[in-house]
């Protein structure tokens, strides 16, 4: 009986311990959700930069101002219910609610914005479907648009396009409608392939094995028909298609005109691969 007492003293009466062991629990599993929120936050920013500097931009809808994103955070304190807990508990509380309520608003911004683009669409929808806007190949980025080292002349200079791996006869599709301007041998390009897509835009496709029946200058092609096959023809290091994306007469990065085909993570990932290698396949 004695002894019973004095470890009670010593360690808590058994609803204390069971209070405290809950208290822990619940501690542990706030600062887990901690966790998921960051994860959610940075989720939800990389979905925000890729409507703002894709999206938008490529259909010309201005970008949403930053304070418009973030939805007006600030005001009085929403949480001093929590001040009457030890400091830590109630910082991780404070944190937790006020970061969930962020979110929501984020998101809650996104979904106008992402209707607001489809409406956009819907409008321009003639012009949408000419718009260079999916792969032209079914196949990994190999290298990107920008200044590069050729492979051949071993020299720095401006890469007009994305190299995609392809082996030698896979399907090659036009990326918008459009009617074929060029087909056929042109120098270091090899068989290479131009459609113009009206609305200042054209599309290149270079290194070609083949062009397929009844594609010449004067042909309409729709977004997603096939026109030739890849292959290793011109200057290369090796098979691969060279794909480039004009517009008024300017080379522009085709990355940015894969929007109807890429998710916002496949875009970053491809703009990391094209970045981080410094030689193009040409
Ligand atoms: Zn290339």
């Amino acid at each position: 009986m004695v002894l019973i007492s004095l470890l009670s003293l010593w360690a808590g009466s058994p609803s204390e311990i069971a209070l405290q062991e809950e208290n822990s629990v619940l501690y542990e599993q706030l600062a887990e959700t901690r966790d998921v929120i960051v994860e959610l936050d940075e989720q939800i920013s990389s979905i925000t930069e890729v409507d703002n500097e894709l999206y938008r931009s490529m259909l010309g809808i201005d970008p949403l101002p930053e304070d418009e994103r973030l939805g007006g955070v600030g005001g009085a304190d929403m949480h001093s219910e929590y001040d009457v807990f030890q400091q830590e508990t109630s910082e991780l509380l404070r944190w937790t609610a006020e970061n969930v309520e962020s979110l929501e608003r984020r998101i809650n911004i996104q979904k106008v914005s992402f209707n607001e683009l489809q409406e956009h669409y819907n409008e321009n929808r003639e012009k949408m479907g000419h718009l260079p806007a999916v792969k032209p190949v079914n196949g990994q980025v190999l290298s990107g648009f920008g200044m590069r080292e050729h492979p051949v002349l071993g020299y720095q200079r401006h890469h007009d396009g994305v190299d995609f791996r392809a082996r030698i006869g896979t399907p090659i599709y036009a990326t918008g409608d459009g009617v074929v301007q060029e087909a056929g041998r042109r120098g270091n390009y090899g068989i290479r392939i131009i459609i113009d897509h009206d609305y200042g835009y054209q599309t290149k496709y270079a290194h070609l094995n083949e062009i397929e029946d009844g594609i010449e200058p004067g042909t309409e092609v729709e977004r997603g028909q096939q026109i030739a096959e890849s292959g290793n023809t011109g200057v290369t290091s090796g098979p691969h298609l060279h794909y480039e994306v004009h517009q008024n007469n300017q080379p522009v990065d085709p990355l940015n005109y894969l929007f109807a085909d890429l998710s916002p993570q496949e875009y970053r990932e491809y703009r990391r691969i094209a970045e981080e290698n410094p030689m193009s396949m040409d």
